[in-house]
């Protein structure tokens, strides 16, 4: 393997003892591995022009000679962008400012050739360019000008010791003449074919010196596909050791308890989708392994049905089974429904939340240590350390990315034992996300929801037309149906959103006034018995409204409340208006959901608002949610402390190249798990070599 390449950096010509510390602090480079994985973070290409026709997405830089045709501001404020159609006879493109607007307005002429220098991005299917660089063709010069070079990022402290943008460059090409005969190849045969990937050292070489644009994609793919490939391994290798290692309880009967419950109480016929996901439960605790698996599947989709059969599965293997709830409404409304689901077992089921009385805890302790508590339902209240187990055969985690992974295992430590764990959540993961987040997981998919359901319609309205609203909530509320309204709560200006919620509901109470109308509010600074009260209320049908912040979020289900209004809905995030949106169309009525917005909306707080319209898809929503934010951003990523360090894939962008390493994982682990073969040596060795820089994995399982 390629151990030269740990050799300290300060020993490369060009690098003296004064560089070395500004390299070490600054830019994290302290070995002439690091400097070779330091890649340009965009290229300039002066070495062509090239045609509007030919642009693709992917590519870096480029200039094109052509024609501005039209000039237009548009927005207003600090919104406003300068707007300039550009032509050069192959096709058009927008050329868009958002900063400096006056000045470069006044610098620009229509119908004067020329040349344009900027990246080229695609947006809703043509090419925009955001502050290009400009200046007039000039046919002589033109010819003269053939580069094409990275550009590296350095900081201000990088330059001030005069390690600029070209003085990498320079490293960069001592580095290469003193190794790049050396450089090995990582990657096995095979895949370099199947995959035609370039070698490792031509991959190298075009990062840091491109041939062409051609060469640099290929480099970029090479590269991005080995990152995200040797993640993959990692994971897949992990997950097959885990299920070896990890025993637990063999849950081989189907009892009475479940019986019983499928042939008597089961209100309607299950899914397709969720008998396939049962049957990948019980055969995974079948085998005398822990159970570890992830079960997403949309708002409404029906997975508490899943944890309640889960739970009786344990129970009828003479063991006990829990299950976490995120908040408290949350797992009392579990507790309601499960009880009344299970009506006529002999089953015990216990509630334990925040606001359990003492006395009523002791009770609860004391039927779990002796096994006569079958079933707990909770919250967080449940992992503290007093809470003990006779014997806990399944854990539930429910809405998993409202918990920290820490909490997750604490759960299952508890027990001699190891009980299996499924984490259901609702909040649905892009499968690229989710193939990196939970490579060590096995994931099952609801991907169907209950028949008969009819599908949301999703409209989207500004304040001004609050009355237009109202009025079709009167008519809604005539028809029998119910009401969700709801306000954002973000923490940093809670006082400012508490006056919102509060004026609101304040409008509501005039529009809908007593007796007629009756009106529940929600929220989280109420106790929590006021809390369950107005929800109660609600549930059974005696208010027609209910204010609420987002404490209504998660798992509420009122099948009758059938009009979900959002308010500042721009202020929501995608995934948690879908989440919003889903406690409605729950009943056989036709649902709608009204986002009420300002009318002066950014550009991405628009195409929010567009996907919530346009789909009720959750994955398909995910998937722009992922574009938009980015990974680390997602709900719940952030605190599950995962941080690859991915130098180069990016896995909102390159979901596709994803997919390819993760099915090559696949294949190599399946046919050599422990990565034994001749073929394979190079992959075995760099698995040995991470696991030495202990790259921790596990932080994430
Ligand atoms: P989620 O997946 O969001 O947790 P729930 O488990 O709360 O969804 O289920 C939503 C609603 O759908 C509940 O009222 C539940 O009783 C109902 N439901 C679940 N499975 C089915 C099914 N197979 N047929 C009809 N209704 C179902
Ligand atoms: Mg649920």
């Amino acid at each position: 393997m390629n151990d030269f390449l740990d050799q300290d950096v300060m020993y490369l010509l060009g690098v003296g003892p004064k560089k070395v510390q500004v390299l070490n602090k600054e830019a994290k480079i302290y070995t002439l591995a690091d400097l070779l994985y330091f890649f340009p973070y965009k290229y300039i290409d002066k070495s062509k022009f090239y045609s509007v026709a030919e642009l693709q997405p992917d590519m870096s830089q480029v200039q094109i000679v052509g024609i501005i045709k039209s000039i237009q501001e548009i927005g207003e404020g600090r919104r406003k962008r300068l707007s300039a159609i550009f032509t050069d006879g192959t096709g058009t493109i927008e050329l868009v400012w958002f900063k400096g607007a006056k000045w470069i307005k006044s610098n620009l002429i229509t119908n004067k050739r020329i040349i344009v220098f900027g990246k080229p991005t695609l947006f809703n299917g043509s090419f925009n360019m955001a502050h290009p660089e400009i200046e007039p063709f000039d046919e002589e010069k033109a010819k003269k000008v053939n580069t094409f070079e990275g550009a590296y990022l350095t900081t201000e402290k990088m330059k001030n010791s005069f390690i600029t943008s070209k003085t990498i460059n320079t490293l960069q090409k001592n580095l290469f003449r003193e190794v790049f005969a050396k450089i090995q190849e990582t990657l096995p045969e095979q895949i370099i074919k199947k995959y035609k990937l370039l070698s490792l050292k031509q991959a190298l070489l075009n990062i840091h010196f491109p041939k062409n644009q051609q060469f640099l994609q290929l480099a970029e793919f090479r590269l991005k596909f080995e990152e995200l490939f040797i993640i993959q391994l990692a994971l897949l290798r992990k997950n097959r050791l885990n299920k070896k290692t990890i025993a637990s309880h063999k849950l081989e009967h189907v009892g009475d308890y479940f019986n019983q419950f499928y042939h008597k109480c089961l209100p309607f016929e299950l899914t397709n989708a969720q008998k396939r996901v049962f049957k990948e439960i019980r055969y995974d605790c079948n085998t005398g392994m822990q159970m570890n698996r992830l079960l997403q599947g949309d708002v409404g989709s029906g997975k508490t049905m899943i944890a309640l059969m889960s739970m009786l599965l344990s129970v009828d293997n003479n063991l006990q089974a829990a299950i976490m709830a995120p908040t408290e409404i949350l797992a009392t409304q579990h507790y309601a429904s499960i009880c009344e689901m299970t009506e006529g077992l002999d089953i015990n089921i216990g509630l334990l939340t925040g606001s359990t009385r003492a006395k009523q805890r002791r009770i609860l302790h004391e039927q779990l240590t002796s096994g006569e508590m079958h079933i707990l339902i909770g919250t967080h209240a449940l992992i503290e350390d007093t809470v003990q187990f006779k014997n806990l055969g399944m854990v539930i985690i429910d809405e998993q990315h409202r918990f920290g992974v820490i909490q997750r295992a604490r759960l299952w430590k508890k027990n001699r034992i190891t009980p299996h764990v499924l984490v259901m959540t609702a909040t649905p993961i892009p499968r690229t996300l989710a193939m990196t987040l939970y490579g060590d997981l096995d994931v099952s998919t609801i991907d169907e929801l209950p028949p008969g359901r009819k599908p949301i319609k999703t409209i989207h309205f500004t304040d001004a037309q609050r009355l237009r609203v109202f009025g079709f909530m009167r008519e809604e509320i005539e028809k029998g149906r119910q009401v969700y309204v709801v306000y954002p709560l973000i923490k940093e200006s809670e006082k400012l959103d508490f006056k919102d919620l509060e004026d609101g509901y304040e409008s509501i109470t005039r529009a809908f006034p007593l007796p007629q109308y009756q009106v529940s509010i929600v929220h989280g600074k109420m106790k929590p018995k006021d809390k369950d009260y107005e929800m109660q209320r609600f549930v059974k049908g005696e208010t027609h409204i209910m204010v609420a912040t987002t404490v209504i979020e998660v798992g509420v289900n009122v099948p009758n409340a059938s009009v979900m209004i959002i308010e500042s809905a721009e202020r929501f995030g995608l995934s948690q208006l879908h989440q919003l949106r889903g406690r409605v169309g729950r009943g056989a009525e036709q649902s709608f959901c009204v986002l009420m917005t300002s009318n002066k909306l950014s550009n991405e707080s628009r195409l929010r608002m567009e996907t919530m319209v346009r789909t009720n898809d959750g994955f398909d929503i995910s998937e722009v949610d992922l574009k938009l934010r980015g990974p680390g951003d997602l709900d719940g990523t952030a605190q599950s402390g995962v941080g690859f360090d991915l130098k180069i894939a990016n896995l909102g962008k390159d979901s596709q190249i994803l997919q390819l390493a993760r099915e090559c994982a696949t294949e190599i682990i399946d046919d050599d798990p422990m990565l034994q073969k001749e073929e394979n040596r190079i992959l075995f060795q760099k698995m040995a070599k991470n696991e030495r820089k202990k790259i921790n994995l596990s932080q994430i399982s």
